[in-house]
């Protein structure tokens, strides 16, 4: 059986184009200068000093002077909410999102409805963002059938039909024997597994962190512990199986603990941390109880903050991932304990980095650049390089414009972002995915055909 196409996308025209003079920075290509950056037929053909490249009868020219260019970032985590919630996102919106945030591949969750747990829904699925996908997307299939944790699907088949891995997202594998089982799947048929950490047993009703917030607000708490005991269970299953696993959306001190305890053993562990949680704690939560705070796992302490930052300094965390999860506005509207879990990142990820931590000196620009670049090598997909001969995966980025999230509306069909009215630096100005153009600001302006 020949191995399909992992990431799927409409066709589109192959761009040819001329980026004049803009700041190169891609830290895996070894790039940090100014650089003329040719695109022809979708490849990067030509990089050449600022002013030295002619731009090809009927390319476009970009003036980039000013301006930055990264290689185009991959989310390991998005909802794109189809099949069965197009109220809330679609492939066309959640990929036109995607760009509009400089990413150029994403990786879809399965908790839909329904559920991505057979052949053909995955396969109709896979169809669909042939016609509608404006970046590549790739599609990950349930651990179990309809996320009950009760049968295993039938993985082999799923990755067949093209599933890059596993996830129960939303929900953890909550039964080590089912976890144990697909990890024993996986050796025949590949795939990562993919894990939201979650014992129900210790998060129970809870709505946010548990903390001292929660407690003065008198809010049912979520414990990092929660989390952090089913990562040293899974990651002692794994290890003990031979498997591969990924930590989703990690949120807590312990369990960057956990992660780094199992890396140093040799078990095949990654993991991923959200904008939301490098960047924001609880304590915005009592401030207006906007339930776009709300989310899972939820905004945990300060020092479970600095955790996060460390682990993405020590490479304990291999990569940033949104968890983008749109939610319409009529949902969001209602008291917190009541609200869905869940902020859309798409868009506001680099900026949001950008501001909080590297502007501040916390985080450098090469470092951040390198972990939203990484996401799609989890899945063993190909990282975005500004390399010649490779295809043109570009984001090019304003570092000195501010922008208010949300001001100006956003391509995702939902408006449930955490940082919504936070005056943010760094804005993408457009993005080339996979050879094509995929979004443009709609304020910038090129210089013109050649
Ligand atoms: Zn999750």
């Amino acid at each position: 059986m020949s191995a399909p196409d992992r990431l799927v996308c409409r066709p589109q025209e192959p761009a040819e184009l001329l980026i004049r003079g803009a700041h190169v920075l891609d830290p895996r290509a070894g790039l940090d200068a100014p650089h003329d950056v040719l695109v022809r037929a979708g490849e990067i053909a030509e990089l050449g000093d600022p002013g030295t490249l002619e731009a090809p009868a009927g390319a476009e020219v970009i003036d980039g002077a000013g301006r930055h260019l990264f290689p185009g970032f991959v989310d390991p985590h998005v909802h794109l909410r189809t099949p069965g919630q197009e109220h809330k996102e679609d492939l066309d919106s959640g990929t036109r999102s995607a760009a509009a945030g400089g990413f150029v591949a994403v990786v879809a969750m399965p908790n839909t409805d329904p559920t991505v747990d057979c052949a053909p829904v995955l396969r109709s699925l896979r169809e669909a963002a042939r016609r509608e996908a404006r970046v590549p997307v790739g599609f990950l299939a349930s651990v179990t059938r309809g996320l009950q944790g009760d049968a295993l699907t039938e993985m082999a088949e799923l990755r067949g039909d093209g599933a890059l891995g596993f996830t129960d997202d939303g929900k953890p594998v909550y039964r080590a024997a089912m976890l144990r089982r697909a990890l024993q799947y996986q050796r025949l048929c590949g795939g990562v597994l993919a894990l939201h950490e979650e014992d129900p047993s210790l998060s129970g009703n809870g709505v946010m962190h548990e903390g001292e917030v929660s407690a003065r607000l008198g809010l049912g708490g979520i414990p990092s512990i929660s989390e952090s005991t089913m990562i040293a269970r899974d990651a002692a299953i794994a290890g003990y199986e031979g498997g591969r696993i990924h930590i989703q959306h990690l949120s807590a001190r312990e369990s960057v603990a956990a992660v780094a305890e199992a890396k140093a053993r040799g078990v095949r562990i990654t993991a991923e941390a959200s904008p939301h949680h490098l960047t924001l704690t609880d304590a915005a939560v009592p401030v207006a109880l906007d339930t776009r705070l709300k989310m899972n796992p939820p905004l945990r302490s300060e020092d479970d903050r600095q955790a996060i930052i460390g682990g993405l300094l020590d490479g304990t965390i291999d990569c940033v991932a949104t968890d983008h999860a749109p939610h319409a506005r009529e949902e969001k509207e209602v008291p917190w304990e009541e609200a869905p879990m869940g902020t859309t990142g798409l868009e506001t990820a680099f900026a949001a980095l950008y501001t909080e931590l590297v502007l501040p000196g916390v985080l450098g620009l090469g470092l951040v650049v390198e972990k939203l670049t990484a996401g799609g090598a989890l899945f063993d997909l190909p990282v975005p390089q500004i390399a010649v001969g490779r295809p043109a995966d570009l984001c090019l980025a304003d570092l000195a414009a501010e922008w208010e999230v949300g001001e100006a509306g956003y391509e995702s069909r939902s408006e449930n972002c955490c940082f919504a009215g936070r005056r943010l630096r760094g804005r993408v100005l457009a993005t080339v995915a996979a050879g094509a153009v995929a979004y443009r600001q709609r304020t910038f302006s090129v210089v013109g055909a050649a």
